[in-house]
């Protein structure tokens, strides 16, 4: 880094999915990258590795659909380079629609094209504190963030960090599953017959949703009891909020014939490839705090999965925010400190696509302060813009970290919304149109 100008450089803390997205796009700028990763001397609760950017539960990145929102954000990530996105897409694996990769072969590459990067320093080590410099510093240490650099963010921030808990889904070994039990397919036939399923008859479902409702949980303290997150609850907290809240749910069997009896099941499970190798596959939607031993004993009762060895069991964490409408603007930089950015799930945005959306758009803007250029904020019509409008414009009092969704995005003129059956899909196509041509403009305007 040496040759490199003073003043040309910023620091990450956390390497992971937004740290690493951060340090391509400020490297790409010319500017020089310390990136600071605690793993795999420091190791979090959900990682399994030392690798940068390794996704530490669910292997899908979502829809491939453009009128889908993790569509319509990937496709906005891929026209500003996304560096994750290119090397994700090298380690896709079959899911029908849905962007599936080998989570830990992504993770190895990530981690080899990072180091490649003569302008990138990484230190392996866990900072305690924020340091004390005028460089811009992107704070990128994830839901996971410890404690003492916890402390560190309050001491700037002036504000409590907030948190909710969430929880990760089992994956099994592919041998252990009884073939003759399941039938591959995907919903609606849509790609190749990707996914393993389970068919449940009436009586098998509700058995399944008594254990589940029944099972011994891990307990958390009492003052925080309840705190999940909507968007990731654990599966016997759908099982209880209503008999058929699965079926309508993560079992729904809609578009899941079973090619034997063809006719739909009750309701389904469905297992999804979790490597290129198929020796794994996770249950998808089974994100869960039930003890092992009772995840042992119930799923495996369930047909085909009688004799399922786990590689893996479902655990709780706790994930740390920070109030990001108080905190950060539009650069995702913090108001009060203004060297400071915050990017990934810590800044309130939830979800693998949206952490690399946040980390993508504050190593720009980082980037672009070390270099004293101008810089222009994401337009609001874009996906990755009403992401960053939301955050740092949301009402604080109940802010709750937030994927992006179309509701997000201002509304399209009334001539564009079309009338009753199929006008949701044109109110979506008129959206995206708009985000992409707009996002378009704004490349060019912003000189990126
Ligand atoms: C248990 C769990 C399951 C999740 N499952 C999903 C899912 O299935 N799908 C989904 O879309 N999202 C999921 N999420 C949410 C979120 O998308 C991921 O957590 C995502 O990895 C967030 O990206 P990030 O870059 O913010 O954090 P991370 O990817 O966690 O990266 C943070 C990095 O910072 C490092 N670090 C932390 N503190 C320090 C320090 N003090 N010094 C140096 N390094 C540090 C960590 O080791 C880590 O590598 C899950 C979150 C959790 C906690």
């Amino acid at each position: 880094m040496s040759e490199l100008e003073v003043g040309k450089k910023i620091i990450i803390i956390g390497g992971g999915l937004a740290g690493v997205e951060a340090a391509y796009q400020a490297s790409k700028r010319g500017v020089a990258v310390d990136l600071y990763e605690m793993r795999p001397e420091t190791m979090t609760g959900a990682h399994a590795t030392g690798f940068l950017g390794e996704l530490v539960c669910s292997n899908s990145l979502g829809s491939t659909q453009v009128t889908s929102a993790s569509g319509l954000l990937k496709e906005e990530l891929k026209m500003l380079d996304s560096f994750f996105l290119r090397i994700a897409e090298k380690y896709r694996v079959p899911a029908g629609s849905s962007f599936s990769v080998d989570r830990v072969k992504l993770a190895e590459a990530i981690s080899a094209e990072i180091e490649a990067l003569t302008n990138v320093q990484i230190t392996r080590q866990e900072l305690k504190e924020i340091p004390n410099t005028e460089v811009p510093v992107i704070i990128a240490t994830g839901p996971l963030t410890g404690s003492d650099f916890a402390k560190s963010i309050t001491d700037i921030t002036m504000r409590k960090n907030l948190f909710f808990y969430d929880a990760t889904s089992p994956i099994i070994h592919a041998e252990s599953i009884d073939l003759d039990k399941i039938y591959m397919a995907s919903r609606y036939e849509k790609g190749e017959a990707d996914f393993v399923n389970i068919p449940l008859d009436e009586q098998q479902y509700n058995e399944f949703v008594h254990d589940l409702t029944t099972a011994e949980k891990v307990e958390i303290k009492e003052v925080e009891k309840d705190i999940f997150f909507d968007a990731c609850l654990p599966i016997e907290e759908i099982a209880r909020s209503g008999e058929k809240s699965l079926s309508f749910g993560p079992l729904k069997p809609v578009g899941l014939i079973d090619p034997r009896s063809g006719k739909m099941p009750y309701a389904v499970i469905q297992l999804r490839q979790d490597d290129l190798n198929k020796n794994f596959y996770q249950m998808v939607g089974f994100q869960t705090r039930l003890k092992w031993g009772e995840q042992k004993r119930i799923f495996c009762k369930l047909p085909g999965l009688e004799k399922a060895e786990f590689e893996r069991y479902g655990r709780m964490h706790r994930n740390s925010f920070i109030n990001a409408p108080l905190i950060i603007n539009k650069f995702y930089q913090c108001k009060l400190k203004n060297n400071l950015y915050f990017a990934g799930q810590i800044c309130g945005v939830e979800g693998y696509v949206e952490s690399i959306s946040s980390g993508l758009a504050a190593g720009i803007f980082a980037a672009k302060a070390a270099l004293n250029e101008a810089r222009y904020n994401l337009p609001e019509t874009t996906a990755i813009g009403a992401l960053v409008h939301y955050v740092s414009q949301a009402g604080w009092e109940n802010f709750r970290p937030t994927k992006f969704s179309f509701g997000l995005l201002p509304d399209i003129p009334a001539a564009q919304k079309g009338r009753g059956k199929g006008s949701k899909k044109m109110r979506k196509e008129a959206k995206a149109a708009l985000a992409l041509e707009t996002l378009k403009t704004w490349l060019t305007k912003a000189g990126i």
